[in-house]
């Protein structure tokens, strides 16, 4: 299924089941999932978290969720597909409650040219009416005169899945051990280090990627699925939470600050508005920040150094990769397969 280096294959494991223990570190979605694989195959593994249990350290705490690998191909490289593609599969495995319920594209008239662009640019989709967006979605009647439905995407919601990951850690025989700084240098047996930008002075080429969003609330207006907005600058969207919750995001600016604009609040707020004027009425619950980690070419990477190994550069597709990456590192340290895309190696 995945790329593998003829010459590499036959590497011989980093650590047999059992034989030796196992630390992540950092409990954001990259380490959580890590965590998660290798405790379920029978490792002994500590996930340590420098923050408390309400993760609000994390990038992750800020992100929307989306599991949206063939929207992302308008702005990303074909490996973010192929791994994004295996990670549905991983999250559907592991946590079969999620909504694949699909992500809708719509767009204004005026945006209409970056709408077809769009199309163009990605696969996994088709061309719906008016009529059956109100299928879909009966909040939209009367919004879109069409819309491209991606039938396959799913989604969830980071706030709730990442405790949900935490528990079924420990409940796959694994210790997550919170307020827990590590040091990845130090500590026997296979280290996996997931600190995110915390790794900056491990990969000084590291940076982090403003993305700035709101949460609103609003019972005038249900969606059951992510409806992504064609902008002719960020690909804004508005995601269902619960309790009548909708995240709405995301910009993306070479900034290293946690403030949120007024500019940047006015344009997700008018998203919102533009998808449905309801949305003026909404009560605002949030509005936050969150840096993604991202290395120079925007791709994630698995760099391993024998028993050290670092999982990073998520950018802004860290609920989409988790899984996949976790299945490629889980593969090299049982059976030193090597994934050419992805993995570094020293
Ligand atoms: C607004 C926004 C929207 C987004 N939307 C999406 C989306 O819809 N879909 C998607 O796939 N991705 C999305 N992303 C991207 C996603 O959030 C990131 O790719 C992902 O969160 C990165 O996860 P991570 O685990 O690598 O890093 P983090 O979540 O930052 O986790 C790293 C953890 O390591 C801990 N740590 C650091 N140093 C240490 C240490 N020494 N010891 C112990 N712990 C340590 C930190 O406290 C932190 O909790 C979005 C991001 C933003 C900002």
């Amino acid at each position: 299924m995945y790329q593998s280096s003829d010459a590499q294959r036959g590497r011989s494991p980093v650590a047999l089941r059992g034989e030796s223990p196992v630390s992540v570190i950092g409990a954001g979605i990259a380490g959580a999932w890590q965590a998660l694989l290798f405790a379920q195959a029978g490792h002994a593994v500590t996930l340590h978290e420098r923050g408390d249990d309400a993760m609000t350290q994390a990038t992750s705490h800020w992100a929307g969720g989306m599991l949206a690998p063939y929207c992302e191909r308008e702005v990303s490289e074909p490996v973010i597909m192929r791994l994004g593609i295996r990670s549905l599969d991983l999250w559907r495995e592991h946590f079969p409650q999620t909504p694949f319920n699909g992500s809708l594209v719509v767009s204004h008239p005026r945006d209409r040219a970056d709408f077809e662009r769009f199309a163009k640019l990605t696969s996994g989709h088709r061309r719906i009416d008016a009529q059956a967006i109100i299928g879909l979605e009966p909040s939209l009647e009367g919004r879109f005169r069409d819309a491209l439905f991606f039938p396959d995407e799913g989604h969830v919601e980071p706030r709730l899945v990442l405790p949900q990951l935490h528990q079924r850690i420990a409940a796959s025989g694994g210790t997550v051990a919170f307020n827990s700084e590590a040091d990845p240098a130090e500590g026997d047996g296979v280290v996996i280090d997931c600190r995110g930008l915390g790794a900056r002075e491990t990969f000084p080429e590291l940076r982090g990627v403003k993305g700035e969003m709101i949460i609103i609330e609003s019972d005038e207006i249900e969606l059951s699925r992510p409806v992504r907005l064609i902008h002719p600058r960020w690909p804004l969207y508005i995601i269902p939470r619960a309790d009548h919750q909708f995240m709405i995001g995301a910009t993306s600016i070479e900034r290293e600050d946690n403030g949120v604009s007024v500019r940047s609040a006015l344009e997700l707020l008018s998203a919102a508005y533009a998808v449905h004027p309801a949305f003026g009425e909404a009560r605002i619950v949030e509005i936050g920040s969150g840096l993604r980690p991202a290395f120079p070419d925007n791709l994630p990477r698995i760099a391993v150094n024998n028993q050290r190994i670092a999982v990073n550069g998520l950018y802004r597709h860290g609920f989409l990769l988790a899984p996949a990456l976790a299945e490629l590192t889980l593969g090299y340290v049982e059976r030193g397969v090597i994934d050419n895309e992805v993995m570094q190696c020293a």
